[in-house]
């Protein structure tokens, strides 16, 4: 039996003793939040629900709309309600945007002190709270978004510290500053009371759930003696784990150089070696990268995350007199680093991944003096290197962007630099190298991978062919941390084309959504109106679906919903563009299409719906499926694209009026 997690929270009397205040006289939990946190998994109960939650707080509302219409979300055009935000990204997103607006409006963003950075906090729990969800749904954990708030509340405790504390948790951080050893013990020392202790406390008292509780209290902890139960680990294990890669990510949740302590137990639930680390990262990136501007994050600023990183390991090198070797070279690389900044963030000032790749290659010339700076890609098939993009200074007699470097044996440093992912100089060790050397006209060439996911991409070669100059490994190396940063961003730019198109379609069928379906058609009436072509619209409309609902339950109509709207792309040409526009409703834009061939698509339309119920006759005994649809042409008369779905609409209801199963015209 799993211990009752109130038997190891702090007493009341220890908690007031090291707060001002009474702990009945803190502010409370605020009230929208708790809404939120009560709205369940259940999309279609909770949409209606969240909606009102969160547009009964207008200023909650305005500023998660700033969020969803910030251009990481890629929206077609701009979002103003709540309701259309929940269609287009779905009520758990809507929720977990909301609630972490809420909590830094409410609790974390009043108060202040120079010592606790709040943006700084917020913008570990934004990632915490990312990371926890990535990994629970990557660990198949029951409830990803409790993992979600589990991030985003795990140090509540400092900032209840810094606001109500006898020793403020700035006062702290400035305090402890210097010391050795872990910074909970720190805590209890110095405050008197430890951040996870304190966060539990008050998750407890506004009556959270306990294993969110437990997770909160845990997470710097053994627990091992605990005997949890398998989910209740899991949670901890994956609060715990998190902490540690954000810290080693530079966004801790305080900026001091001290590494997280991560318990044996957190080994033994979470399988490391199952978790794609790349990816899980790359989906924290995105999240904090969409909300960056709101909070003030400022994005990029990952130059200053590795930077406090270097000075963290420079410091823990210092404390290691085994390590002074080691010490002085992080020393030299954090000499590189400084010029280092801005070509670090040059990668993520665009997401088209040509001007990515440009920006990058001029930085890396600028920054490190070389000749020439080319981007170079593997062509598999004929087993050579391409050169896809040059910065060439030189007057050099080579066609950089033709020549081929082949790899015809397997003994060479681009080979070594393909697969074990490492910056290598060539010098001429081998026949390929030779050739390759002669043919850039050069007695040395420097090789720096670039991988996305842990997959190489290419290769970022350099060359002093005109100067001379030696080639140092060591450049190379921060060559490399900036060829890091390119990976991630072409990654990225692919994340977000991703979302674009995520945006633009109906989670459920994946066939256009209505704000994508309504832009096409704005388009397409307008070329009619201007008579540069022929346009139709046909409405669909499910018959009797909801019988197929109440007999054979919601998850059997939503296979139904998917069904027919794959028939319906099956069966329609690229120019005739299917998109769900309510429920049960599909309306397809036919472009150049007059009446008689619309009428004819909507015939073909029935007819392999109708052979598509023949099949599913079986699964849905009794029951036929069938559509009915209604079908209208452009005329001039038409004033609108809405008056032009009235009257697709009209023609649908007739259709229905005379019996169901057929085609009508307006
Ligand atoms: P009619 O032939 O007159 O169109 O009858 P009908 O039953 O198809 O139409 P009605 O409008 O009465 O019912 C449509 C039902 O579709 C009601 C609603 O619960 C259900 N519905 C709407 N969206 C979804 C969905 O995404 N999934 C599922 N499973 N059902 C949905
Ligand atoms: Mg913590
Ligand atoms: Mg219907």
């Amino acid at each position: 039996m799993e211990q009752n997690v109130r038997s190891l929270l702090p007493s009341r009397e220890q908690v007031e003793s090291v707060l001002g205040r009474r702990v009945n006289e803190l502010p409370p939990f605020p009230l929208v939040a708790l809404k939120l946190l009560e709205i369940t998994r259940d999309d279609r109960k909770s949409s209606a629900d969240i909606a009102r939650v969160v547009e009964a707080d207008p200023s909650i509302a305005a500023k998660t709309l700033r969020i969803v219409n910030s251009a990481a979300y890629g929206a077609l055009r701009q979002i103003s309600s709540i309701k259309h935000a929940v269609v287009l990204l779905g009520v758990l997103e809507i929720r977990a945007i909301a609630l972490a607006v809420t909590l830094f409006e409410n609790i974390v963003r009043p108060g202040h002190g120079a010592a606790f950075d709040r943006v700084f906090f917020w913008k570990h729990s934004i990632c915490m709270a990312a990371l926890c969800r990535a990994m629970a749904q990557e660990l198949r954990f029951p409830d990803p978004e409790e993992a979600y708030v589990a991030g985003l509340l795990h140090d509540i405790g400092k900032v209840i510290i810094d606001s109500y504390g006898k020793v403020r948790y700035g006062a702290f951080i400035a305090a402890a500053q210097d010391h050795n050893g872990a910074l909970v013990d720190q805590e209890d020392r110095l405050i008197g009371l430890r951040h996870d202790d304190a966060g539990a406390y008050f998750c407890d008292a506004w009556q959270m759930p306990e294993r969110l509780v437990r997770a909160i209290l845990l997470h710097h902890r053994r627990f091992g003696h605990l005997k949890l139960n398998q989910e209740d680990a899991t949670l901890v294990s994956v609060v715990a784990l998190s902490d540690f890669i954000t810290w080693n990510q530079g966004v801790g949740s305080v900026n001091t150089p001290r590494q997280p302590v991560l318990s044996p137990e957190v080994a033994s639930h979470v399988r490391l070696d199952q978790l794609d680390l790349q990816s899980l990262m790359a989906r924290m990136d995105r999240e904090m990268r969409s909300t960056a501007d709101y909070y003030g994050f400022g994005f990029p600023s990952s130059e200053n995350f590795r930077e406090s990183l270097l000075r963290a390991n420079i410091d823990l090198g210092q404390k290691n007199a085994r390590y002074f070797q080691l010490h002085g070279n992080l020393k030299k690389e954090l000499e590189t680093f400084s010029r280092l900044k801005e070509s670090i963030t040059r990668p993520h000032r665009s997401l088209d991944p040509k001007a990515i790749l440009s920006g990058t290659l001029e930085t890396i010339q600028q920054s490190f003096d070389f000749d020439r700076v080319f981007a170079m890609k593997v062509d598999p098939v004929h087993r050579h290197l391409t050169i896809v993009q040059a910065m060439d200074r030189t007057n050099l007699d080579v066609d950089l962007e033709r020549l081929r470097i082949r790899l015809d044996s397997s003994a060479s440093g681009f080979i070594d630099c393909l697969r074990s992912h490492v910056p290598i100089l060539i010098s001429g060790r081998t026949p390929d190298e030779v050739r390759a050397l002669e043919s850039l006209k050069v007695t040395e060439l420097g090789v720096v991978p670039v991988a996305s996911n842990n997959k190489i991409v290419g290769i970022i070669g350099v060359d002093n062919a005109a100067s001379q100059d030696p080639l140092q490994l060591s450049d190379l190396s921060a060559v490399a941390i900036v060829t890091n940063e390119l990976g991630i961003a072409l990654a990225n730019a692919k994340t977000v084309e991703e979302i674009k198109t995520r945006a633009s379609r109906d989670g459920l069928t994946n066939v256009y959504n209505r704000a994508s379906i309504d832009t096409f058609l704005k388009e397409a009436f307008k070329a009619a109106q201007s008579g540069e072509t022929r346009l139709s619209l046909a409405m669909i409309d499910v018959d009797h679906f909801k019988r197929f609902n109440d007999s054979f339950g919601h998850l059997a109509g939503d296979s139904i919903l998917k069904l027919v709207a794959g028939t319906l792309t099956k069966f329609s040409r690229s120019t005739q563009i299917v998109g769900r526009y309510g429920g049960e409703e599909f309306l397809c834009v036919l472009n150049g299409t007059d009446l008689e061939a619309a009428l004819n698509y909507g015939e073909r339309m029935r007819r392999k719906v109708e052979d598509l119920g023949h099949l599913l006759i079986k699964r849905f005994p009794g029951y036929q499926l069938s559509i009915s649809v209604g079908v209208a042409a452009y005329e001039p008369e038409v004033k609108s694209p809405a008056a032009l779905i009235d009257r697709a609409d009209r023609a649908m209801y007739q259709a229905k009026q005379g019996g169901r199963n057929r085609v009508m015209q307006a």
